[in-house]
């Protein structure tokens, strides 16, 4: 062997084992370390020196492998038919490299016919329905045994849990392929949390997708409002589809998801100008797509083209490229969360990536910032894919002049001095004081913000007045403002503090979720602080919850639990409930046992309303005991459509739910509210 040759395959191994790792990491942890870019980079790589010595390709090559073995915590699955990657591509030419072997295999001049779709940035899931019924769901793992999570995906509203035979009877058997998502909205939620709360980002959506469902505890799942796109069959039994179009629109008919913005064409042009109008509509989409997905229409040629050892050749990913750019670091500084959480923040020479100009990018913590080599002064590389917050990649070490500082986590607040705290096992560093500057605003903000208290005009530019003022020193101070106080501020003329103090004064007649919400516990958004109230009932019985007994609420798991009664475990917290408590704070959702007439009934908002706002509207919704939930599914109960409506309706209209208009929806709430409760009349 020449030194060449056993130097290439040295790297060979060398660059297996650290895709292996990496492999391991994003899909098993769901926490890669490198951006996918990079991963791409490694694997191209590797694929070169297999393709140049194909006799030293081992069977356990990550190139001959499909994601990662199932984890441990879950039972395997068997797939009865390997679920596959895909080749991807990211040129034209690649695009038509693809149809053109195509046609060669298929010894065809004719244009062949593909089905395109948008590619959902999620996890790969299927679905086993037996008559009809949702028997067994699970992830892709290796592409052969996958991890079992059907309890997570019963929580997901818009998987069928039996399926419609009412346009198509039903196949004994059915294996539903399909791609689990988390919206951007829900996304960018979890991921603000989690920034405030000092905990690891989720890198990207299919990540916080993936975190989401391999969730141990289906109740973490099921508050995370994830979604699914249908858009293949595994194995299935007394059917048989011609085409893929063909098994998308029977997976319609027996009520699955599918993406509204699948297109049938003729030849490989059209799914080139697909690919480009995709993109341009990419930032409307409320989900995040990393391209779009082609595929043969004929199942018959599908079977003639056959797979490769980890992809069919039938089938190919055309994805966008993540806009990157680089620039430098001129600092980092810190930035305190609403709950301690003390994050790094790089900041930079502005640079414009993706369309926008940033100078900003989260570092997470300061162990990424020692685990990445990110000095002060470096070259980096930064990303910024669709919505996702820019993220430092990595830096340029090749272009360090020797001046570049390292970061040294201060051991003190930046802001009030405070010694910081760090509790084991988590990564962040937390200032104790509930009255450092930046935390209290925030709380503030959080506070005063519409689904909490909805105090109008309190924002953070008053909410720091207030508070470097002296006036404010805890959230329950708000409620001891006096109007004399108020003029004494910069900027407050006697209109604009009249507004704020009845403003305030509004805001104590208000409903117990929304004030449990407002407190900002870490871990109680307002779904949870919804499910406890109804529960609870009361403050003083939610005060006085143990840990196990919260934890038997449907829907609240251990990290909530511990939150909560770690909050209320303080004394401070308990003195300021009550001090809130005696400015007069009432719960109109506590004060009658009232009849509800909408108990059980699921509201689906989409489309901007006239006369009212959403949270006033959902209020009133809620008010009458109904639930709102973000996305139409079967056990939704009416969909109310205003102005602009997106593909709700859409959707509403494909499972025949009742849709309201927002007159016809005023109108319903009005009976019910004078107790002639009944059924709406419907615009649809
Ligand atoms: P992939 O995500 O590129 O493509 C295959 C997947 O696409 C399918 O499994 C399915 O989940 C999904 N998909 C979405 N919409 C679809 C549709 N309409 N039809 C069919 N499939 C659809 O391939 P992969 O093997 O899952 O993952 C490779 C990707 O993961 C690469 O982008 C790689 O960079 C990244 N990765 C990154 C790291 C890291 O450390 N950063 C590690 C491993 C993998």
């Amino acid at each position: 062997m020449t030194i060449e040759r056993s130097e290439i395959l040295k790297r060979a191994e060398r660059l297996r084992e650290e895709i292996n790792y990496h492999n391991f990491l994003y899909y098993v942890l769901d926490q890669p370390i490198i951006s996918d870019a990079d991963y791409d980079a490694l694997m191209r790589e590797l694929k070169e020196i297999e393709n140049k010595y194909p006799e030293t390709v081992t069977p356990d090559s990550p190139t001959q492998r499909i994601g990662a073995p199932p984890s441990e915590k879950f039972a395997g699955i068997p797939h009865s038919i390997p679920m596959l990657s895909l080749d991807d591509a990211f040129s034209q030419e690649e695009v038509l490299e693809f149809d053109q072997r195509g046609r060669r295999l298929l010894q065809t001049d004719e244009e062949l016919e593909y089905i395109v779709e948008p590619k959902i940035d999620g996890l790969a899931v299927e679905l086993v329905y037996e008559n009809g019924t949702f028997v067994l769901g699970s992830t892709r793992g290796d592409g052969y045994t996958g991890e079992d999570v059907t309890a997570n995906l019963r929580t997901i509203r818009s998987i069928p849990l039996r399926l419609m035979d009412r346009y198509l009877s039903l196949p004994g058997r059915l294996e539903v392929r399909g791609e689990v998502f988390i919206n951007k909205d829900s996304f960018k939620l979890l991921n603000r949390r989690r920034m405030e709360e000092g905990e690891p980002f989720f890198a990207n959506p299919r990540n916080a997708a993936a975190g989401s469902l391999r969730q141990l505890d289906p109740n973490i799942t099921a508050g995370r409002l994830l979604d699914i796109f249908c858009y293949g069959i595994g194995a299935v039994r007394d059917f048989d589809f011609g085409t893929q179009w063909q098994a998308l629109l029977s997976l319609k008919k027996w009520g699955l998801r599918v993406n509204p913005m699948v297109e049938k064409l003729r030849g490989i042009h059209g799914a080139i100008q697909y690919h480009q109008r995709i993109n341009r509509k990419r930032e409307e989409l409320d989900y995040e797509i990393d391209g779009i997905v082609i595929k043969v229409n004929d199942i018959e040629l599908q079977r003639r083209l056959g797979i490769k050892a980890k992809s069919p050749r039938w089938a190919l990913a055309y994805k966008f490229e993540a806009a990157q750019a680089v620039t430098r670091i001129i600092a980092i500084q810190l930035s305190v969360g609403r709950t301690g959480a003390v994050t790094p923040v790089a900041i930079m020479e502005p640079v414009k990536v993706g369309g926008v100009v940033v100078s900003r990018a989260t570092l997470h913590n300061e162990d990424e910032i020692r685990r990445k080599d990110v000095r002060i002064g470096d070259w980096i590389i930064i990303r910024r894919a669709g919505d996702v917050i820019p993220e430092v990649i990595r830096p340029l070490p090749e272009r360090r002049s020797g001046e570049e500082q390292v970061f040294v986590m201060p051991t003190t607040c930046p802001v009030c001095g405070s010694r910081l705290r760090r509790k084991s096992g988590e990564a962040a560093w937390r200032c104790p004081n509930p009255e450092c500057f930046p935390r209290l605003v925030k709380q503030l903000t959080h506070f005063a913000g519409k689904g909490a208290m909805d105090i109008d005009g309190l924002g953070p530019k008053v909410a720091e007045q207030l508070i470097s003022a002296g006036l404010v020193r805890s959230i329950a101070d708000l409620y001891y403002i006096k109007l004399s106080d108020l003029l004494s501020l910069d900027r407050f003329a006697e209109k604009s503090a009249r507004n704020l103090l009845s403003a305030i004064e509004a805001s104590k007649n208000t409903t117990l979720a929304r004030f449990f919400y407002a407190l900002g516990i870490r871990h109680v958004g307002d779904v949870t602080a919804q499910l406890l109230v109804d529960h609870f009932g009361s403050i003083k019985a939610l005060m006085d919850a143990g840990e196990e007994e919260l934890k038997k609420v449907e829907g609240i798991g251990p990290e909530v639990a511990s939150s909560i009664r770690s909050w209320f475990g303080d004394n401070d917290n308990i003195e300021l409930v009550k001090v809130i408590f005696d400015a007069g704070i009432r719960f109109k959702d506590l004060e009658e046992t009232k009849v509800l007439p909408l108990k059980d009934k699921t509201f689906v908002f989409t489309g901007g309303l006239s006369s009212l706002s959403r949270e006033e509207a959902k209020d009133l919704v809620r008010g009458l005991g109904g639930q709102i939930a973000s996305t139409v599914g079967r056990r939704t109960d009416y969909v109310v459509v205003g102005k602009d409506s997106g593909s709700k309706l859409q959707r509403a209209v494909e499972l025949g739910i009742p849709i309201l208009g927002e007159k016809e929806f005023l109108e319903f709430i009005n009976k019910n509210h004078s107790g002639k409760s009944g059924k709406p009349d419907l615009l649809l």
